[in-house]
């Protein structure tokens, strides 16, 4: 009797093809594909071609591989954007993923590619993928003008789509003023001031980043301003304020500079005074979210940090008084964390 054949395993099928998958998303997005069909009715493969000026055969296998995943929708008068490429793949929309998904081919991608010596070795894997031995993670991406500029947009991009769940996960009205440590762009800090207009909301990064950020701004403004400040938050001293906000900032880093920023914001804080925590916050058994733990191999090639769950985050604030935890998880890429100092 012949042994039966198993069934396929469409799982492990799927994921051998991701990487193609993200490739090709990745290179229409390069190539602005989702640009030139935008709003616009069905367009033929050659014409896109011509447009942007590559190859009609490549254009057309890569057009009816987005088709095929369902980022284009294909008819025989040609290709047009689905309403889900119109509003997060073209490189102008308001809610665009653009700025991080060329971060992803451009800075990610090549990291990954060293995912391999990363699990071998515990570490970081710049040096490997572009070939330099930086002291830190944030002087790799901001010594060239276009690497800081795509990191910025990578991080505006997630930040702005995640700003409105991150600023009312929890009621934050009894605050008056609000520091984002590491607020990078402002995006969070122009969602909170239009959410509590009474909240002074004063952005603390680094100065490459502050020198940048005019770009970034609302084209309109009808809230109180947000203001920018420049410094080093391990080293310089940190804005006054009643709640601090840390988003995407602690997982950047080993416990023991978590220690040093804590302890800086702790001895700043009176009783009542908070810590307002956005990360992806993983299960205590770290074994549900793959997004989450995706994004903590994503930590491992490329900086000291990882993910963490809520109660390793409860045990680092605690130690630092702030006692009072609360988690919510959000259901969007980002969950909040707010704890206030007893
Ligand atoms: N909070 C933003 C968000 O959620 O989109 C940005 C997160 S990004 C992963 C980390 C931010 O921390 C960057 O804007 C970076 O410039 C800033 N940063 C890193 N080291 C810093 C330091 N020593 N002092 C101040 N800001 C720093």
């Amino acid at each position: 009797v012949s042994k039966s054949v198993p069934k396929l395993p469409s799982k492990i099928l799927e994921l051998m093809d991701g990487f193609r998958a993200s490739k090709a998303l990745f290179v229409a997005s390069k190539l602005k594909m989702f640009d030139h069909l935008k709003c616009k009715g069905p367009v033929k493969a050659v014409d896109i071609a011509n447009e942007i000026g590559t190859s009609v055969c490549g254009t057309e296998r890569l057009l009816d591989a987005c088709a095929a995943l369902g980022l284009l929708e294909k008819t025989p008068q040609g290709y047009s954007n689905t309403d889900s490429a119109n509003t997060f793949l073209t490189s102008d929309g308001e809610y665009s993923l653009h700025g991080y998904i060329i971060h992803s081919n451009d800075h990610l991608w090549p990291l990954f590619t060293n995912l391999e010596s990363a699990v071998k070795e515990g570490s970081r894997q710049n040096h490997r993928a572009f070939g330099k031995k930086a002291e830190d993670l944030f002087k790799d991406y901001y010594h060239s003008q276009e690497g800081k500029q795509r990191f910025m947009a990578a991080m505006h991009s997630i930040a702005h789509l995640t700003a409105r769940d991150v600023a009312t996960a929890f009621d934050l009205s009894q605050f008056k003023s609000a520091c984002d440590l590491g607020g990078c762009t402002g995006a969070l800090a122009h969602e909170l001031v239009q959410i509590y207009p009474n909240l002074k909301v004063t952005v603390f990064d680094l100065p490459e980043v502050i020198a940048n950020t005019s770009h970034f701004q609302p084209s309109e403004q009808h809230t109180a301003p947000v203001t920018f400040v420049s410094g080093d938050f391990f080293k310089d001293n940190l804005p006054e304020a009643d709640l601090y906000i840390l988003s995407r900032v602690l997982h950047d880093w080993p416990d023991e500079k978590i220690h040093v920023l804590l302890s800086k914001i702790s001895a700043l804080c009176r009783p009542g005074c908070a810590i307002l925590l956005a990360e992806m916050v993983l299960d205590d058994e770290k074994k549900n979210r793959s997004t989450a733990l995706l994004q903590s191999l994503n930590m491992l090639v490329q900086t000291e940090g990882k993910e963490r769950s809520g109660s390793e985050y409860q045990a680092l604030l605690e130690q630092h008084g702030f006692t009072d935890v609360k988690i919510r998880m959000t259901g969007n890429l980002l969950d909040v964390i707010l704890c206030v100092k007893t």
